[in-house]
């Protein structure tokens, strides 16, 4: 029997319909939540991010404004703008915007924003409330990553969860949001670079979470190689974890979004596409296709994950406004 193909488009609809109605009931209440992004100079990659913030945020009703700051601001007078924001009574949430220019450091700068308005949930103050319980956000794709693990696998007391990756923003929070609950916790094993035997910690696996980002890394260090013009040979681009390391049955959530070249000719340059760039594709960190055949249930990439984290910075943005009422 085939998998379970997990919607991630699907599940991030159902939450933008819960957000659409949450902030109708705060405005009726005079909490009309809005977030503000601060964006220091104009960066192509960053407007993209703040196009699709603004859309979405004005499809479910959250009022949105871009704060564009000059690309040479001082560190110190961006942490002034923001502390101006954060006593802006008018704005219940805030996003800053990455890449920053080099005079600002953004871990400084990020922990100026005040914890109640913090809508990635990133905020060391919202990282400690995740650690102890009773926080009112969490970073959006672990968010975003236990949601759909949640809402295909209800049952997940005494599981045996696998979380691959342990960075601060996805794989250690998703650990952490697996182990809330006192007694309905699965029981959860981090595996990451250092790992020994990967294989036989996914094997058992009746839940498994994949946030590694292999080929991806190393397609890009093959390729800064290569522009120094060492001599190396392409990297193989297969997934980190294949049919034979899952579990038959398991409910497998991949956040990995790995943008890696289609192949490699003989010279070793990617293939390309009819406009001459390299022909790419976008993967996760398991082999789908493999996968399909063996677990019970997967989210593709893309279309599992990553439309979910986009609901679930809007579903923290409710949260900020709830809780500054
Ligand atoms: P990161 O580079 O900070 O961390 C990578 C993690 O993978 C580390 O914890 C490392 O120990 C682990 N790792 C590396 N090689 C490994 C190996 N061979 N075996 C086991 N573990 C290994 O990356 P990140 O920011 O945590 O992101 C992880 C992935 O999630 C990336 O592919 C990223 O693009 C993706 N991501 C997706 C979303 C989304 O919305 N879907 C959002 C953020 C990140």
């Amino acid at each position: 029997m085939g998998a379970q193909i997990i919607d991630g488009e699907a599940v991030a609809d159902k939450i933008r319909q819960e957000v659409e109605s949450d902030a109708a009931e705060l405005k009726s209440k005079g909490l009309a939540p809005h977030l503000v992004a601060v964006q220091v100079g104009e960066n192509p990659a960053s407007r993209m991010y703040t196009n699709m913030q603004a859309k979405n945020c004005e499809s479910v009703g959250i009022e949105y404004d871009l704060r564009t700051f000059p690309e040479d601001i001082s560190q110190a007078d961006l942490i002034g703008e923001i502390g101006r924001l954060n006593n802006d009574t008018a704005v219940t949430g805030m996003i800053l915007q990455m890449p920053l220019p080099r005079q600002i450091d953004a871990r400084q700068v990020q922990v100026m924003i005040a914890p109640e308005k913090d809508v990635e949930g990133m905020h060391p103050v919202n990282m400690g409330r995740l650690f102890y319980g009773g926080g009112h956000v969490a970073p959006c794709t672990p968010l975003a990553a236990v949601e759909l693990l949640k809402r295909t696998e209800p049952d997940l007391a005494g599981k045996e969860a696998v979380v691959v990756g342990h960075s601060e923003i996805v794989g250690k929070p998703i650990a952490m949001l697996l182990l809330e609950s006192l007694d309905a916790s699965p029981t959860v094993t981090v595996c990451h670079v250092a790992t020994k035997d990967l294989a036989a910690h996914t094997k058992r696996a009746e839940v498994l979470v994949v946030a590694a980002g292999v080929s991806q890394a190393r397609w890009l260090g093959y390729n800064r190689k290569k522009k120094k013009g060492e001599d190396v040979q392409p990297p193989a681009l297969t997934p980190l974890v294949t049919a034979d390391m899952l579990r038959e049955g398991a409910v497998v959530i991949d956040v990995a979004i790995n943008r890696i070249p289609k192949g490699f000719d003989e010279t070793g340059e990617p293939l390309k596409n009819k406009k001459g760039k390299n022909a790419m594709k976008t993967v996760g960190d398991v082999d789908y296709e493999g996968a399909l055949e063996k677990v019970g249930a997967i989210t593709p990439v893309p279309g599992g994950v990553g439309p979910v984290t986009v609901a679930m910075l809007l579903q923290n943005t409710i949260a900020c406004a709830k809780a500054m009422g």
